[in-house]
């Protein structure tokens, strides 16, 4: 009855992940029946080297991918000494947003862009001195010169299926050595708790190709496309007949506060996105608010065929690569559905 559970949480950086795991001698079906663990938080950038334990709250279970069998990955919040969520625990409020704005039925879907890198932190397969042909070639590209470490997207597909994660398809981009995969719908607080494990699991899967994955939102500066991490939105009213209607009244909103979606959609307030939203290369301005249909220079963006049916949802376009999707949920809901910020 031996199961390995592998816990999973985001350190203090709000971006990248911690790991460590605890034999259990039974095979726990909901994260509640798993104990509450603690880590060295003065090792994570959560807390002081003299009150240094922070506690891991266990709160969703995933099939592991790779021991398999009944071993399991769990993600978890982190809560300091006073079981108050930590900084980087963006996962309580949002959830508290969630449970408020759950008539609405609130889906996400997220298109996760990333870089991989070789050991030498060059993008992988990039020539050693210089740099490859323009960009043109390589988005939704096929063979050897056209793309670079299929083999790890393929297997982080398999290993995202196998977890029980809604991937929801993949594709190369359009910088080499640039993939994407998206994940969604979900509901509510799954987005967040489903992107951050494909993350851990994409950073696991390229680990054993000696590949480490960068979730910068520039990773080369110049005329190379930046990755972000679009945002899909819809509640239940957008996505019946005449939703179009509350698809406007959401973007209005949205423009009213754009500074303050700019400042939650990556972990520094801004500061990595303003590299990326330049205005250029498929981005919008990061100093703009901009709408429109079919395009994609724009802050958010009505995919066509929903311009056409008059219902479905909106992308966002603003939300960086390395942003906490808890971050960007949470706000989004707050804005659009509980109409919490004054114009
Ligand atoms: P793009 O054309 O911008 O590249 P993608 O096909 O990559 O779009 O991603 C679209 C995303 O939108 C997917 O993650 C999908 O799950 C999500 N999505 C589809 N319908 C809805 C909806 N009604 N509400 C929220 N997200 C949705
Ligand atoms: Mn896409
Ligand atoms: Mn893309
Ligand atoms: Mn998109």
């Amino acid at each position: 009855n031996i199961v390995q559970v592998m816990y999973v949480w985001i350190d203090g950086t709000g971006e990248f992940l911690r790991c460590k795991t605890k034999t259990l001698d039974f095979e726990p079906k909901k994260p509640e029946e798993c104990p509450v663990w603690n880590f060295d938080g003065s090792s994570t950038g959560q807390a002081e080297g003299s009150n240094s334990d922070v506690y891991l709250k266990p709160v969703r279970l995933f099939p592991d991918p790779f021991r398999r069998g009944n071993n399991k990955l769990l993600l978890c919040e982190t809560l300091k000494y006073n079981k108050f969520p930590t900084e980087s625990n963006n996962r309580s409020t949002c959830n508290a947003a969630m449970q408020k704005a759950k008539a609405e039925i609130p889906w996400f879907g997220t298109e996760q862009e990333y870089t991989l890198l070789d050991e030498d932190g060059h993008p992988f397969g990039w020539p050693k001195n210089g740099f490859p042909g323009p960009q043109g070639p390589y988005y939704c590209g096929v063979g050897a010169n056209k793309v670079y470490g299929r083999d790890i997207v393929e297997a982080h597909y398999k290993a995202c299926i196998f977890a029980g994660i809604q991937i929801a398809g993949t594709n190369a981009e359009v910088m080499p050595a640039q993939w994407e995969y998206q994940v969604g719908p979900c509901e509510g607080i799954e987005m967040g708790d489903q992107l951050w494990m494909s993350r851990f699991i994409l950073h696991r899967v390229a680990e054993d190709f000696g590949v480490t994955v960068s979730l910068d939102p520039k990773p080369i500066a110049g005329d190379w496309n930046g990755a972000g991490a679009h945002t899909n939105f819809s509640t239940e009213n957008m996505r019946k007949e005449g939703g179009i209607k509350y698809i406007e009244e959401a973007i209005e909103r949205l423009s009213t506060q754009h500074a303050r979606h700019i400042a939650a959609y990556d972990p520094n307030e801004g500061r990595d996105n303003e590299r990326r939203l330049t205005g250029r290369l498929e981005a919008s301005s990061i100093h703009d608010f901009s709408a429109g249909v079919a395009n994609r220079g724009a802050s958010i963006r009505i995919p066509r065929s929903v311009g056409e049916e008059g219902c479905g949802y909106f992308e966002d376009r603003r939300p960086s690569s390395n942003c906490d999707p808890y971050a960007v949920t949470e706000v989004l809901v707050r804005t659009c559905i509980l109409n919490e910020f004054s114009k």
